[in-house]
């Protein structure tokens, strides 16, 4: 399905949840301040190394921001845009889809994408908020004339969504950093994965779509990803992918726009 001479697509792609993610997990988080700071480390220290990061590899990312995250923090955002990283929707409070009305979602996706539209970009992706759709959410995205969607966890490569205009970009939760690293209330007891097991992990997945020629689709998150050490890992992890030949590393947008040409 790719271009001549390219063998398999790669998205590296980060969810700046900032504070929402630690609200959502527990709302009652809004009142404590070292469970919220876990979230701020991600726009306050994460992203100016994972901009850096990105520049020495050369490589452009789709960065999915929830429209309160992005009120804010306004600078940082702008920091992504200005790099010339994409920007797209993620709800406006990171709240689940599966606890709203179909009016509600609709209104947490326009509104998210007005807040992220105020940056001077189109955006015409969507992640939910943990990768939930609803029943209605796929064709809320046609309604508001969306491009893709990254949440499905049934293929290895794009297709489109039947009786829609709305490509998918699909997803699974062992290519997700939170899984791995993730760690805080009411999760006491999980372990934190080492660098070398989710390179293992990413490494097997990442050759064997490149093997069938399909998509990988990275999600990770600036809190958790960010932490100095593991940033080492990512660095190496992307010499490890870019030292393929054929593979195209690309914003979700440009992998969406180029497969909806192609695809029927
Ligand atoms: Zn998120």
């Amino acid at each position: 399905m790719w271009p001549d001479g390219i063998q398999c697509g790669v998205c590296f792609t980060f969810d700046l949840d900032a504070e929402t993610m630690q609200i959502d997990i527990d709302p009652a988080n809004i009142d404590r301040p070292t469970q919220l700071s876990q979230g701020r480390y991600g726009p306050r220290v994460a992203i100016p190394l994972i901009l850096s990061l990105l520049d020495e590899r050369n490589v452009k990312s789709t960065f999915f921001i929830p429209g309160k995250a992005a009120e804010d923090h306004p600078k940082v955002v702008e920091s992504i845009v200005l790099a010339g990283h994409e920007l797209a929707g993620h709800g406006y409070t990171h709240t689940s889809p599966e606890s709203l009305t179909k009016a509600e979602e609709e209104e947490q996706i326009s509104r998210g994408r007005t807040v992220l539209s105020q940056f001077n970009v189109e955006v015409v992706g969507y992640r939910s908020p943990s990768y939930e759709l609803s029943a209605d959410s796929v064709s809320l995205l046609d309604d508001l004339n969306f491009c893709y969607s990254t949440n499905m966890m049934d293929d290895i490569f794009p297709y489109r969504h039947p009786d829609s205009e709305i490509i998918e970009l699909p997803v699974q939760y062992l290519l997700d950093d939170w899984v791995h690293f993730g760690y805080g209330p009411p999760a006491w007891e999980k372990k934190i994965a080492t660098n070398s097991e989710v390179r293992e992990i990413w490494g097997a997945e990442f050759e064997g779509i490149y093997k069938v020629g399909g998509l990988i689709v990275l999600t990770m998150h600036p809190q958790v990803i960010g932490r100095p050490g593991r940033l080492q890992f990512l660095d190496e992890f992307m010499g490890f992918v870019a030292a393929h030949e054929g593979v195209w590393i690309g914003t979700c947008r440009e992998i969406a726009e180029y497969a909806k040409s192609v695809l029927s």
